[in-house]
């Protein structure tokens, strides 16, 4: 197994340090190859990943990556785009977890990650400017598999919710119908809803969704309103899944308001590790590490943000520690 570790910037220094000592309980054989990109790197050499960090990461099984500062300068090449692109990871996962009423919800938001409005077709003038929305009946097949594979593991516990505007763009019509063909293939119940009553009715009633597939604006948006419901930035891991490729972050970026002080929340970075571990088949495992994250958040080990005191090394450890005696 061939693990890239990418710190980046920031708190990822601090984050990602804990993630990797998880990971390493459960793969202690793992070949762990740093990389190193971002936007320390770009003041350094002049550019923020080479073509020999990408086929680093492109030889790998997966990818655990911290966060990158992206700094106010138009010449500068976003890493993270890069590596979407190159690596052709189409498939945005962002679990969204948590309590209300006494009762726990589990969301898997899953977002088309490399066409929509996000394709990078765009006109600019002065007196208009275009950006092109591009949907494909593969890229939609592709997501849709995806979500459907996702719903059937968790046990298909609710329809599989399609996020789209199909009343209002044509180009969601393609979408939706390819989802719902897909799922019918795959035996999976679907519910399309439009996004803008979804987007409320998420946060009204979380207990009632499960897996929601979505194009790529409208899950950039669903998941960060999302982010509401839980714990805040410092809760929120991400998987970015391709054909070949796998990579895990936090949602969360580098913070630089907070960086190193010692004081920011790893419980993201950590369970972006938990999220590699399923990716890997390691379910038991990946839940063993949730379990682990919430149980000491509420035995009272919390950074600032969750209103504690601890350091980002305290939370890593006891989370570890916990861990280490159940598995
Ligand atoms: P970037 O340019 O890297 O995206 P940003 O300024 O957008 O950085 P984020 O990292 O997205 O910053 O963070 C937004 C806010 O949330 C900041 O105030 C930051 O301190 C806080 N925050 C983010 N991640 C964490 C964390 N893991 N623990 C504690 N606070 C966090
Ligand atoms: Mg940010």
């Amino acid at each position: 197994m061939k693990i890239a570790v990418c710190e980046g910037d920031g708190i990822g220094h601090e984050v990602i340090p804990p993630a990797k000592e998880v990971l390493k309980h459960f793969l202690p054989d793992a070949d762990y190859f740093d990389v190193f990109v971002g936007y320390d790197k770009w003041k350094e050499t002049g550019e923020s990943s080479s073509d020999s960090d990408i086929a680093l990461f492109k030889s790998s099984d997966a990818i655990l990556f911290g966060a990158i500062t992206t700094p106010p300068v138009p010449e500068y090449k976003s890493v993270i785009l890069r590596i979407r692109q190159e690596l052709d990871l189409y498939a945005n996962l962002r679990p969204v977890k948590g309590s209300i009423f006494g009762q726990d919800f589990d969301i898997m938001i899953v977002r088309e990650n490399t066409e929509g409005l996000y394709s990078g077709i765009e006109e600019i003038g002065e007196e208009r400017s275009t950006t092109l929305r591009v949907i494909t009946k593969h890229g939609s097949e592709r997501i849709a598999k995806m979500a459907c594979t996702l719903s059937i593991e968790r046990g298909h516990k609710m329809p599989l919710v399609i996020g789209n505007k199909a009343n209002v763009l044509k180009s969601d019509v393609l979408f939706r119908d390819s989802c719902i063909k897909t799922a019918g293939l795959m035996g999976v119940k679907t519910k399309p809803m439009f996004i803008d009553a979804l987007t409320f009715d998420v946060l009204m009633h979380p207990l009632s969704y499960d897996v929601i597939v979505t194009t790529n604006l409208f899950g950039d948006i669903l998941s960060d309103a999302c982010g509401y419901l839980t714990g805040g930035l410092g809760m929120l891991p991400s998987a970015n899944i391709g054909e070949k490729n796998a990579f895990f972050e936090p949602v969360h970026g580098s913070a630089p308001d907070i960086a190193g002080q010692g004081i920011a929340n790893p419980s993201a970075a950590i369970r972006s590790a938990a999220m590699m571990l399923d990716y890997f088949g390691m379910k038991k495992e990946a839940g063993i590490v949730e379990d682990a994250v919430i149980k000491v958040i509420s035995s009272g080990v919390k950074t600032p943000d969750l209103g504690g005191k601890n350091s980002t090394k305290e939370a890593g450890e006891k989370i570890l520690e916990y861990i280490k005696k159940i598995d």
